[in-house]
């Protein structure tokens, strides 16, 4: 339907009619609702409807945090949870054609209530009976969804919701607060009982690290990657206790960290450690190239693609989560011994080298990807655990000469071939090697510019973030 929706100014609005009309509202839309859409009234007081949910503000100290599990269920289970995506994306799609119908033949916007009593219809219909076997709420969080989406598309922030399709979207159901049922083990903190609306007894998960005791989840998600893996998120409410902070002995400055991203390195830290790539480049990498190439000799269409391609998903989820859990573990140690973490502005790092020679270059792209990847969940990583616990996170601009300044006597060197793994200074003679020297110069600038900041009238609570070219603003609006 491009003729039902126009842009302007960068976000979609709904266009007139071909008639020339536009949005039928009041006792005219109710009409239409009913009589041509088959949504009924709102009846008050004798049905419960749908409240589109309101946002809850958490208080302060709390941050909404998703723990994601994977589980198995039982093969009864599994058929149910089957049954349910399809009828999800099955509401979905129903409730995309509704609201497309009502506006492109009548000039109706429908809401998210009106597709909830869209919805009662269909559960009660003849021959769409069988929804009646998957759970209501869950069928209205697919509603919601499809609500949420229409809201991006017209904020300008989403592209035009569209048809999911089997195979192709991701299977997915969302359970809130009364669609299943939580039980805490009392010997086991953290870990416990989930029973999901109409399922045969309780989901079996593998519970790799605890919920933080004596949370209620408050919503969960139960979806299927393409590998056939079910996994299950829950979603919990968390009081998070800054650390104390941490400063440098005897009336020092705050303890800080400085961390060159690179190709030899995953992390270079200024003191000389270096943390190696999770090796999945080395382990992975040639494995995933041949699997892509094997998928593009597969017909198209045939079976053996189809079994390429999730040999493929798998490898990718495996790889994820590993790659997921190393950081993991490098995050929380470097955010729990220092104040201030520096890094440059990953624009600089992702520029450092095109593959080179001809039969390698697919092999490279790939490897290229990995190495992107990882570098991006280290930031996002560094990024919400400085504003978890009272850290600050400083990116550094990316104009600035990490690696070409001398760390010793502040002299700027020539540029240096990305094959030179070390160097010798020509002003003090200082001998360094490439990527400490350039960790060295991050700390001793994100040092200043935390400083500047920090030198800002009092009252400020330091920013978990402090990124150098939006530096100037903070300086001059303070
Ligand atoms: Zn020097």
């Amino acid at each position: 339907m491009p003729s039902d929706y126009r842009t302007e100014g960068g976000t979609a609005v709904e266009a007139a009619g071909e008639d020339g009309r536009l949005r039928v509202s009041g006792a005219e839309a109710k009409r239409v609702k009913r009589e041509a859409l088959g949504v009924p009234d709102r009846v008050k007081h004798q049905q419960r409807v749908a409240v589109p949910m309101q946002r809850r503000t958490p208080e302060a100290d709390t941050r909404q945090r998703v723990y994601r599990y994977r589980c198995y269920p039982s093969p009864a289970q599994a058929e149910q949870l089957i049954k349910t995506f399809g009828a999800c994306r099955w509401t979905y799609n129903e409730g995309l054609a509704l609201r497309d119908k009502a506006w492109r033949e009548h000039r109706v916007a429908l809401g998210f209530a009106d597709s909830c009593r869209a919805l009662t219809g269909w559960r009660n219909a003849e021959g769409t009976r069988w929804l009646q076997e998957v759970s209501s709420t869950v069928l209205q969080q697919a509603l919601r969804h499809l609500d949420a989406a229409f809201g991006r598309f017209f904020k300008g922030s989403g592209r035009q919701p569209k048809r999911k399709k089997k195979g192709r979207s991701r299977d997915s159901a969302t359970y809130v607060r009364t669609g299943f049922r939580w039980g805490e083990d009392t010997e086991r903190p953290g870990t416990g009982l989930i029973a999901l609306a109409k399922q045969p007894g309780p989901l079996r998960v593998r519970w790799s690290r605890p919920l933080p005791a004596g949370v209620r989840p408050v919503k969960l998600t139960v979806s299927r990657d393409r590998a056939g893996r079910f996994f299950v998120s829950v979603l919990v409410e968390e009081r998070i206790k800054p650390l104390p902070p941490v400063f440098l002995r005897d009336g020092g400055g705050p303890k800080a960290v400085g961390l060159d991203l690179g190709l030899a390195a995953l992390v270079t830290l200024d003191d000389g450690e270096k943390v190696d790539h999770p090796r999945l480049l080395k382990k992975y990498g040639a494995k995933l190239a041949d699997l892509q190439r094997s998928l593009h000799r597969k017909e198209r269409g045939s079976r053996n693609r189809d079994k390429a391609r999730q040999e493929i998903a798998r490898l990718y989820a495996l790889i994820a989560d590993v790659r997921r859990d190393a950081l993991d573990q490098l995050t929380t140690r470097l955010v729990r011994e220092n104040q201030v973490l520096v890094v440059e502005d990953l624009a600089v790092a992702s520029l450092v080298r095109s593959p080179r020679g001809k039969g390698r270059r697919r092999k490279a792209g790939l490897n290229r990807a990995i190495l992107d990847a990882a570098w991006g969940e280290l930031l996002r990583q560094l990024r919400y655990k400085c504003a978890w616990y009272g850290r600050t996170l400083v990116i550094v601009d990316r104009f600035f000469p990490s690696t070409r300044r001398c760390s010793a006597c502040g002299a700027t060197g020539p540029k240096l071939d990305l094959s030179v793994r070390s160097w010798s200074c020509d002003g003090c003679g200082a001998v360094h090697d490439r990527d400490v020297n350039a960790a060295r110069n991050l700390r001793e600038e994100g040092l200043r510019l935390y400083g500047l900041v920090a030198a800002l009238p009092p009252g400020r609570v330091m920013p978990s973030v402090i990124k150098a070219s939006e530096m100037p603003d903070v300086v001059l609006t303070a």
